[in-house]
Formats: structure tokens, C-alpha cells, sequence
């Protein structure tokens, strides 16, 4: 047995406010894998640590491990993997190293991938580890800071969607039963859980499931769940009780999936209804789509027309293959423009660069619609934009509603309020810092913090 072990995340390009939070849609990556496989490592008397990137002997106290595992997340960011393998094996050449995660176990068959394990002296781990499995995540070993705890209800799907490589990562279903997951969130003691399902209501004891969820209290307190995947509305549809069961459990930001083309408007339309019912807003559901794919662009925004009718937000998914192994979209670098060279475009349909980022802004003005002016019976403008980014910074910054536009524009020490929060969220984003908590600051106070924190970024720069 191995007697120090590294676990390693590689850093992975992130969007800098996810990690750690449980705040948004596919925002939620903790390394719940690493995590289970720490505490599977300290039940067997091995001393763990938990590093992301690549770090120095310094920079790790000196601390040398005998075994070290690397995890994999998406395959289009295998160079991130590949760029810890060969740091850590350069620092520790005698050390056994494992990587594993969905990556490896999508392309470990492939030459490319063999020739990569036999230059750096790596094995692959293939799918789940089993033993880990049977263990809760030790969140001690990321620091602290995780408000939330990850599990997942069930593990595999029954359907087979071509663009979803779930049922080759997940080949066996396995469900944990009503009692498992009360058993589990009483152990873990979190009032905030993520489920990382991908199909969460395809559970067999699902009812029973989510029964269990609506009643249990954790420190006495109700827990407030979320799945990080779409729910499978068809399910939904079969069974509108399990609407109801959604929202009396406390599910937040409900997602449901729309794969196929606009003509499952009726049964998407039916499944937001349901929702409804159960009592959730219309604007606070948003619905999956993946984009870049089959279904052409003209459709795509036949699809985004049906959800102004609904009134539901929208989550845009770009497609990139299983097969693809890097991605470098950066529309925001790259103003003018980007090619097949840079990331997956899939002609195939007609898809091209500037029809996916026209795609993305039609997606981004509609959710700022919904968000903002719906309800008012006004029309999308580009003044929105700017409300909504107020809004994100005043969200960040857990400050709650921000004053109306026209105060803000009319008021200079509302101006500069926000360009110094505007650099200082910078400046954490770039460092990975956590986020700042400035709720129930008095104006006085706020102006008097944030002074300070500019001092310190301005002297660090
Ligand atoms: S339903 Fe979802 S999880 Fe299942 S195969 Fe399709 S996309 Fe993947």
C-alpha cells in the first residue's frame, strides 16, 4: 500500500468564479472522484493530499509521494492532463502514476494515447474506482471552503444519445436506493447538495427517492437540492408527480433538456407546464440545448423562438466530438473570427464560426430578456447589458438588487463604486480567490473596504 499519495486535479481552464461554488449551471466542478479516492486512501492509513496544477517540490513541502493519481475531466482538455503527467513525472521519476477520469477511460484505447502512457511511464485507470465508490467525499483535502456536498443518485442512463459518451463512461446502472441517500446526506451533514446525475429521474425507486428528499432535515434544517444535468422531461411527462416531488424537495435551478428538433415544441411546452404547476416560474426554468450539432441553425432559432414563447431561459451546450481531444473557442480573444483550426465546427450542418457565435448571442440577449424585461412587457436592448452585468457584479459580491439603471448612471460615486468591484472581481477571478461577501455593508463601510482592496490589487500589480 501506498504510504503518500498526490491526488491530482490538472488546471483545468475553469470559468474562474466555479470552483468550489454551488452557484450555476455546469459551474460545479469539486473533483468529487479525487475526493472519494482520498478517503479510500486515508481508510487504508495513507497520508493524502489534494494539488491543483502543477506545482513545485517547494511549493508541496516537500512532501513525496509513492503514488500519485491524476484525474481527466472533458477529452477536449487532455493537453491540461498530459501537462501535469509530464511535471509530475519529472519531479518524481521513481513514483507509481495513475491517471483516470472520463478522458481516460473515452480514449485509452486510442495509439495516441498508449504512446503517451509508455513515454511517461503512466497506467490508465478505466472507469469508476469500485472501492472509492463506497466512500463520501473527504472535502477536508480541498481546505475547506466546499458549501456543498456531491453525490450522485445513480450512475449510467438507459437511453443512448449519439452525442453522450455517459453510457460507455457509465456501462452499468446502478441506483442508490432511497435509504442509501438518507443514510449518505445525514453522514455528510450539508444543507446544500449537488447531484452530478445525468439523468437523474431515470432512478428506478425515484418516487420513493425523492420522497425521502422532501422530507429530510439536516441540523434541522431542510436541505436545498440541485442536479447539475437536465432533468429528462419525457420522464417528467410520464409522471407529473415527480414535478411536484422536485419542488417540494427544494430543487433549484430546474433544467430540462431539449436534444432534438423544434418539432418536440408540444412536448417541451407540456413539460414546462408541469413545472409550472408544481409551482415553479416559468423564468426560473431553463432549458439544455446543444448546438453546433445535427439540428441546423435555422432551427436552432426556431427553438430559441419557442422558449420566448415559454418564457424559459436557455443553457447553450457547443458541441465538440468525444473523439476531440483540444479546444481553444475563444471568441473574446479572437474577435475576427476563428476556424476549424481552432476548435470543432461542425459543417457537416452548416455550422460555421460566425453562425455559432451569432447562435450564442441570440442565446445570451433572450436569457437577459427573460431575466429583465419580460415581465416588464419591454423589448431586449443593449442598455440590458449593462444592467445585467451590474447585476452579476452585485451577485458576486452577494449585495443583492442593484439601485435602478438610471440612479446608477446618473450617480459618479455609483460609477465609481463599480469600477473598483469590477477590478477587484477581476483580480480575484484571476487569482482564484473566493469570492467577497459585502451583504449588509453599510455605503460608508463599503467605500472604506473598497479603498482598501483597490491599495492591495494596485500594489500587486
Ligand atoms: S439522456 Fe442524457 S445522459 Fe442519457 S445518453 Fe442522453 S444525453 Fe446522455
Amino acid at each position: 500500500m501506498a504510504e503518500k499519495v498526490l491526488l491530482v486535479e490538472p488546471e483545468f481552464p475553469y470559468p474562474n468564479k466555479s470552483k468550489n461554488q454551488a452557484n450555476g449551471i455546469h459551474k460545479n466542478f469539486v473533483p468529487v472522484g479525487l475526493l472519494k479516492i482520498g478517503a479510500y486512501y486515508k481508510h487504508l492509513g495513507a497520508k493524502v493530499r489534494l494539488v491543483r496544477g502543477n506545482q513545485s517540490k517547494r511549493e508541496l513541502r516537500y512532501y513525496k509521494p509513492s503514488e500519485i493519481l491524476i484525474t481527466s475531466l472533458f477529452t477536449y482538455w487532455s493537453n491540461y492532463v498530459w501537462d501535469s503527467v509530464e511535471h509530475y513525472r519529472a519531479l518524481f521519476p521513481e513514483a507509481k502514476i495513475t491517471v483516470g477520469g472520463i478522458y481516460v477511460t473515452l480514449h485509452h484505447e486510442s495509439e495516441e494515447f498508449k504512446k503517451q502512457m509508455k513515454r511517461y511511464k503512466v497506467r490508465a485507470h478505466v472507469g469508476l474506482h469500485k472501492r472509492a465508490e463506497k466512500h463520501y467525499p473527504d472535502y477536508s483535502l480541498l481546505g475547506g471552503g466546499v458549501d456543498h456536498h456531491v453525490t450522485h443518485g445513480m450512475r449510467g442512463c438507459p437511453r443512448k444519445c449519439r452525442f453522450c459518451g455517459v453510457w460507455q463512461i457509465e456501462p452499468v446502472r446502478q441506483d442508490k436506493t432511497p435509504e442509501e441517500i438518507v443514510t449518505e446526506l445525514k453522514a455528510v451533514g450539508k444543507n446544500r447538495v449537488i447531484f452530478f446525475d445525468n439523468n437523474f429521474l431515470a432512478n428506478k425507486k425515484i418516487e420513493g427517492f425523492l420522497s425521502e428528499l422532501v422530507a429530510i432535515k439536516v441540523n434541522g434544517k431542510p436541505v436545498i437540492f440541485e442536479c447539475q444535468s437536465g432533468f429528462d422531461g419525457r420522464l417528467i411527462e410520464k409522471d407529473p408527480g415527480l414535478a411536484v416531488l422536485l419542488k417540494k424537495a427544494h430543487f433549484q435551478n430546474v433544467r430540462i433538456a431539449w436534444d432534438n428538433s423544434p418539432s418536440d415544441y408540444i412536448a417541451i411546452k407540456r413539460q414546462v407546464r408541469h413545472l409550472v404547476k408544481a409551482g415553479y416560474r416559468a423564468k426560473d426554468v431553463s432549458v439544455f440545448m446543444i448546438y453546433n450539432f445535427d439540428i441546423i441553425y435555422k432551427e436552432m432559432m426556431r427553438k430559441l423562438e419557442c422558449c420566448k414563447k415559454l418564457g424559459v431561459e436557455i443553457v447553450d451546450c457547443r458541441y465538440r466530438p468525444l473523439e476531440a481531444v483540444c479546444d481553444n473557442y475563444a471568441p473574446q480573444k479572437y474577435r475576427s473570427g476563428q476556424t476549424e483550426d481552432d476548435y470543432y465546427i461542425h459543417t457537416i450542418a452548416g455550422w460555421t464560426d460566425k453562425k455559432i457565435r451569432r447562435f450564442r448571442r441570440k442565446v445570451r440577449q433572450h436569457n437577459i430578456w427573460v431575466r429583465y424585461a419580460k415581465d416588464k412587457g419591454l423589448a431586449y436592448d443593449n442598455r440590458m447589458e449593462k444592467w445585467s452585468a451590474i447585476h452579476s457584479t452585485f451577485k458576486y459580491y452577494h449585495m443583492g438588487r442593484p439601485p435602478q439603471l438610471d440612479i446608477i448612471e446618473k450617480s459618479e460615486t455609483w460609477q465609481r463604486r463599480l469600477r473598483i468591484m469590477n477590478r477587484v472581481k477581476t483580480y480575484c477571478k484571476k487569482h482564484n480567490l473566493n469570492s467577497l461577501d459585502f451583504s449588509g455593508l453599510t455605503k460608508k463601510k463599503l467605500d472604506k473596504t473598497l479603498g482598501l482592496l483597490l491599495k492591495k490589487v494596485d500594489s500587486s500589480n
